[in-house]
């Protein structure tokens, strides 16, 4: 179980409600230009993941990389990494974001 997660940066529009993960200029609801970034729990469920063993040479020192794609319980789908690219990963288990990384959630199982 982890001891501490990090929230993750959204975007609500002021205008209409909607959620976005973003980045983006402009609501994809109703098109105005009323977003307005705002923290949420990193908590949700893993929709999909894959695994970059041979990353371009700008990302080789971190391979390798899971790429996550996460279902925040805040209404939001955001692209992340895991922690444990080599782990045994399941769809619908349980994620939060533990640290961020030039502006990434960098996710890892949680129990829940
Ligand atoms: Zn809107």
């Amino acid at each position: 179980m982890l001891d501490s997660t990090v929230p993750i940066g959204i975007l609500r529009c002021s205008a209409c409600g909607a959620l976005d993960a973003g980045p983006r200029l402009f609501c994809a609801h109703c098109h105005e230009a009323a977003l307005v970034s705002e923290p949420a729990s990193s908590m949700g469920r893993l929709v999909s993941w894959t695994v970059i063993r041979r990353p371009s040479a700008q990302f080789r020192a971190l391979a390798p990389i899971g790429i996550a794609i996460v279902a925040l319980d805040a209404g939001v789908t955001v692209t992340g990494r895991l922690a444990s690219p080599d782990g045994a990963h399941r769809v619908d288990e349980r994620v939060a974001a533990v640290r961020m990384d030039d502006g990434v959630g960098i996710f890892e199982v949680i129990d829940g």
